[in-house]
């Protein structure tokens, strides 16, 4: 099956930096849900930047659904209808005063009437369990419901792909673990999820491939199963194996 995404040979610095993507390539296949492991400052968010368009490498790169990239100003708008991305922090990605505003506004920039944008929104705020907070403030909001709203807000627009970085950093346990619930009910219903985290744990309970990332590069690809209890090769990117 082809993959939804690609990425070939990808290389990208940040202004004065050293590199930060050093000859990356990965294949998102389409169904399921994708970890990108690795350490603090490997790329990772970097290359979640790569994926929905925001930011172009330097040489390299992306495929989508087999087709190139289309780095036009319409075939971006087109790209992040496709593949939305969730940022690590959502106040990052929270604006409007309501909840309801917030998540409403994806599906109104897409130019669809305000039924078709309502129902959207209540499908999202139902989907993440939050349809109760539709008229709270979102500056408000606990870390774990502003983080359900942002990624209301991505699901609204319908994408085929949805990636988070470090979905569940700074969430507390209970709010990680309902958080997770969420995301793996997503995965079923056919979303592609590609997250990235430094969490072993986390890409064992949620991921069915694994990308093993460090220094800007991809240094395998697998199942979870097999990439996550292979003591070696996780040690070449100082992590361990999931304690079970
Ligand atoms: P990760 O998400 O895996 O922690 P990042 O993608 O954030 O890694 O960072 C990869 C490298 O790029 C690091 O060396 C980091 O310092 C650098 N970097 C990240 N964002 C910026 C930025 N906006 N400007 C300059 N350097 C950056
Ligand atoms: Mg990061």
């Amino acid at each position: 099956m082809t993959p939804i995404l690609t990425a070939e040979d990808l290389r990208f610095s940040f202004p004065g930096e050293v590199a930060a993507l050093r000859g990356l390539s990965l294949a998102v296949p389409e169904g399921r849900s994708l970890a990108i492991l690795g350490p603090n400052g490997a790329g990772k968010s970097t290359l979640l930047l790569h994926l929905n368009g925001t930011l172009r490498p330097g040489s390299g790169r992306i495929t989508m659904a087999g087709q190139p990239a289309d780095y036009s100003r319409k075939g971006l708008v087109r790209w992040r209808e496709r593949v939305a991305l969730v940022l690590q922090d959502a106040d990052d990605q929270l604006f409007a005063a309501t909840v309801f505003e917030d998540v409403s506004f994806g599906p109104l920039n897409l130019g669809l009437g305000e039924p078709e944008a309502r129902a959207r929104v209540e499908e999202a705020l139902a989907a993440l369990g939050i349809a109760d907070l539709r008229d709270r403030a979102t500056h408000m909001l606990s870390g774990g419901q502003k983080k359900r709203v942002a990624i209301a807000g991505a699901l609204a627009m319908r994408p085929e792909v949805l990636l988070l970085d470090e979905p569940t950093a700074g969430l507390d346990a209970e709010g990680a673990a309902q958080l997770v619930t969420t995301l793996k009910t997503l995965a079923a219903d056919g979303v592609t999820l590609v997250f990235s985290t430094h969490d072993v744990e986390l890409a064992w309970i949620l991921a069915d491939d694994v990308v093993l990332f460090r220094d800007g590069q991809a240094m395998a690809q697998g199942e979870a199963t097999a990439i996550l209890t292979d003591r070696a090769m996780l040690a070449r990117v100082g992590l361990h194996p999931p304690i079970l």
